[in-house]
């Protein structure tokens, strides 16, 4: 049914102004529930009362919900063909009855956070982050606690939230997957109080990423981050004071401790199994080594899936205070942060709205609660 088409529920010459203006704009595929809003003032009236059942009724009969308009935040770095992109955005918001969307790009000062707050004032009704994982984390921080669902186009070198959530890498598919209908609440976690849906970390991580320069990245993809994580195995271990849960501090000796939302990383090494992005907790790994040897070991029980040893410790919390030593380099999702000698991380559940396939909301759902490993181990 066509928006026109909806207005024949009204007897010919008898549609209010008001409500003609109402499916028009329907029509045009804004916002009904933000119409309703902004024509408040005529609540007493039957006949906007009538427009507006008939705009809401219109729209769901088109297959629409009653907000369909977006907002596409996308990386312009990561974009190989903008224009091929954008026809297919525009492709499949026509296909879904959703309105021409909001085009907002990141920069290098703000990847993704401002454009996704300026969205949501806006009104949209969801919010679209086109790029890798740090595009993602910066479009999580404008929608998080505000109700509008994030969707995800990945377009990086690691995606590791989407590859961990299981959503589509393909470009139509993930859009299918953005205008469905399903989304499951996750979880989100601060380092400092910045926001992180996938992992964060100081020592080892931050110096990889450090050292995997952008042409690097372009020239081996993820095989980069190996090549310079190899370059600083040699590194002197990190002092740190660890807090738990509010726990009694431990010290140790950590060459990276991990924090994350997820666990798995590419090439499916599974550095944080216990991981579930939706348990209300975050999982910790602090690894250990010192040479060749110990490395190997260290890689071997992680890639083995061994309990916890030797050099590998972990826990779950929802609180983790780490002090340092010495200030190290640490990142958050990708993103080197600078240098710190505290970092307080705290979960904050279910603060992210994410729209994702049925399968693999229905693969969340189903996976048994992980071990409540609350204390070092
Ligand atoms: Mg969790």
């Amino acid at each position: 049914m066509t928006p026109s088409e909806s207005m024949n529920a009204w007897p010919p010459g008898k549609v209010p102004a008001h409500a003609e203006c109402l499916l028009t704009t329907t029509g045009a595929a804004a916002s009904a529930s933000r119409l309703i809003a902004l024509t408040c003032d005529r609540e007493d009236d039957r006949g906007y009362r009538k427009a507006t059942d008939a705009a809401v009724k219109g729209a769901a009969e088109m297959g629409q919900a009653p907000g369909n308009r977006a907002a596409v935040v996308v990386n312009p770095v990561k974009l190989a063909d903008d224009e091929a992109f954008r026809k297919a955005v525009r492709r499949a918001m026509d296909a879904h009855g959703w309105a021409e969307p909001l085009w907002l790009e990141t920069t290098p000062e703000d990847p993704g956070r401002g454009q996704a707050e300026s969205a949501v004032s806006a009104g949209v009704d969801l919010v679209l982050a086109c790029g890798g994982d740090g595009t993602v984390t910066g479009c999580a921080e404008g929608v998080v606690g505000t109700g509008v669902p994030l969707a995800v186009i990945p377009m990086g070198t690691g995606n590791l939230l989407a590859r961990n959530v299981g959503l589509p890498m393909a470009l139509d598919e993930a859009l299918e997957v953005a205008l469905g209908s399903v989304q499951r609440p996750i979880d989100a976690g601060r380092v400092n109080g910045t926001l992180f849906v996938v992992m964060a970390g100081v020592g080892l991580d931050a110096r990889m990423l450090s050292g995997a320069t952008d042409p690097l990245k372009k020239r081996l993809g993820w095989a980069a981050y190996a090549i310079s994580a190899i370059r600083h195995l040699g590194d002197q271990p990190m002092r740190v004071t660890v807090s738990a849960n509010g726990d009694q501090p431990r010290r140790m000796r950590s060459t990276a401790l991990i924090v994350g939302n997820v666990g798995w990383l590419r090439g499916g090494v599974p550095l944080l199994p216990d991981a579930r992005p939706d348990d209300g907790r975050l999982d910790a790994i602090a690894l250990f080594a010192s040479g060749p040897a110990s490395w190997l070991a260290v890689v071997a029980d992680i890639v083995l899936r061994r309990p916890a040893r030797g050099g590998v410790h972990r826990v779950q919390f929802t609180e983790l205070r780490v002090t340092l030593d010495e200030e190290q380099p640490w990142e958050l999702d990708g993103e080197v942060m600078g240098r710190t000698s505290q970092l307080t991380v705290v979960a904050e559940p279910g603060a992210l709205l994410l729209r994702m396939p049925a399968s693999a909301a229905h693969h969340l759902a189903s996976r048994p609660p992980s071990h409540p490993g609350t204390s070092w181990q």
